[in-house]
């Protein structure tokens, strides 16, 4: 099939599932939303449309489309104005780890689960201690009787209490040179020793959770790349966190900006000479976003290594995010602190974007980080 007629598919098959559709969000989903019936029938009409895991072979119920395929499929979605579902992490991080290092039975037991939505993942790396420097986590898994004993302390874990799974790293040989004593295990959260606790964020809500795990079990069916053998099945997962969303992603910036001149028109503040200036800066880096995505897209299709251009790509819309909440805020004058109406602790869309997008330039690799990517791959400067 080429890639017309799939965005043909693609366009037809959104036509008929109008009725079931769930809208397109802003340029990310608030960190702390929780999924609702009505995102649940949407996902399901997806999964029977042959519309998530995309990525993943014929055979676990995908569609083994390329990166490039998954782009135009993203991007006819993005242009309906509606949400394409997807599985979450199972989806994303975990099945790309699976299918490059799991054994052909952990695949035929995990993939499906993941799928038809019976397992639910988050992610267990981060720990008080240790984020950038993933290598130094203290977690510790002790093998016995064919299992794997899990105690430590994990943090800033997303949609933690959504989950049943845990994908984590726990160092399973303390003596080994700290690369190589770790192994990376799939954790059922609902067998004992895990107390999950929600944390509370800037935004009101509590997308995040820390776990402190005492004796936790995992058969050593769990334990993905064998043994020790963890390190490189989380780089392919870290690989696969930073490949995701590179055009679609202009779509949901360019709706929060035409959704914001919207209620600036609204209330008559686009005649305020900073508020205009102000907002033809943001949607010149929209636009450059867009441009970007592009550029990878093309240098994906030519063949050619795009990791320096995703280091530089994550930094600009992070960057954009957090400049353009202040901007939404800024530009309504005083009436941009209003909290709306309710219980709790409300925030309106801008609001959101505002507090939200802060923590979104140290997910996934901080900034500076990938500032030290784009100083070594592309300048050549010394370490
Ligand atoms: C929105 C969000 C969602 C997240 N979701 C998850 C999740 O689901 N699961 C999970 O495991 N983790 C998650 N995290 C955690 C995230 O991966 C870590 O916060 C991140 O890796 C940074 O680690 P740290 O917080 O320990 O900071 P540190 O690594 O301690 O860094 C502190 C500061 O030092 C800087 N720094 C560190 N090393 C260097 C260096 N070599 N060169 C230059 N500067 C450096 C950093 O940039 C940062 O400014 C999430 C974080 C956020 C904000």
């Amino acid at each position: 099939m080429t890639i017309e007629e799939l965005r043909a598919e693609a366009r037809a098959w959104i036509a008929a599932h109008r009725d079931v559709a769930v809208p397109a969000h802003g340029a990310h989903l608030p960190h702390d939303h929780v999924p609702g019936e009505r995102d649940r029938r949407w996902l399901d009409a997806a999964r029977d449309g042959g519309w998530v895991c995309l990525s993943w072979p014929e055979r676990y119920g995908g569609r083994a489309l390329s990166e490039l395929e998954i782009i135009a499929v993203n991007e006819e979605f993005a242009r309906a104005g509606v949400r394409r579902p997807d599985l979450g992490m199972g989806e994303t991080l975990v099945a790309p780890a699976l299918l490059a290092h799991g054994t052909p039975e952990q695949k035929d037991h995990f993939l499906p689960r993941v799928r038809s939505g019976e397992d639910v993942y988050c992610q267990g790396f981060s720990e008080p201690e240790t984020g950038s420097d993933l290598a130094r986590l203290r977690t510790r898994g002790t093998v016995e009787d064919g299992a794997v004993r899990v105690t430590g302390h994990k943090i800033w874990t997303s949609h933690g209490r959504a989950a049943n799974m845990m994908f984590l790293l726990c160092r399973t040989d303390p003596d080994a040179p700290r690369h190589r004593g770790l192994s990376y295990v799939l954790l059922p959260l609902d067998g004992g020793g895990v107390d999950m606790r929600p944390i509370r964020q800037l935004t009101g809500g509590s997308g995040f959770c820390e776990e402190f795990l005492d004796g936790a079990v995992a058969p050593l069916f769990n334990v993905i790349g064998g043994v020790n053998g963890g390190w490189r099945v989380a780089m392919t997962t870290l690989g696969a966190e930073r490949a995701g969303e590179i055009t679609g992603q202009y779509f949901g910036y360019r709706r929060e900006f035409d959704a914001l001149l919207g209620r600036l028109r609204a209330r008559d503040r686009l005649g305020d000479p900073d508020v205009r200036r102000a907002l033809a800066r943001a949607y010149v880096r929209v636009e450059l976003m867009r441009h970007t995505g592009r550029r990878v897209a093309d240098e994906m299709a030519a063949g050619r290594d795009v990791s320096a251009l995703l280091a530089i790509d994550k930094i600009n819309w992070s960057e954009y995010h957090c400049d353009f909440g202040s901007l939404a805020l800024d530009a309504q004058g005083p009436a941009g602190l209003l909290r709306p109406p309710g219980d709790g602790y409300p925030v309106d869309e801008f609001q959101q974007v505002m507090l939200g997008s802060r923590g979104r330039r140290i997910a996934r690799g901080t900034n500076q980080i990938q500032r030290d990517i784009i100083a070594g791959r592309v300048l050549g400067l010394p370490r």
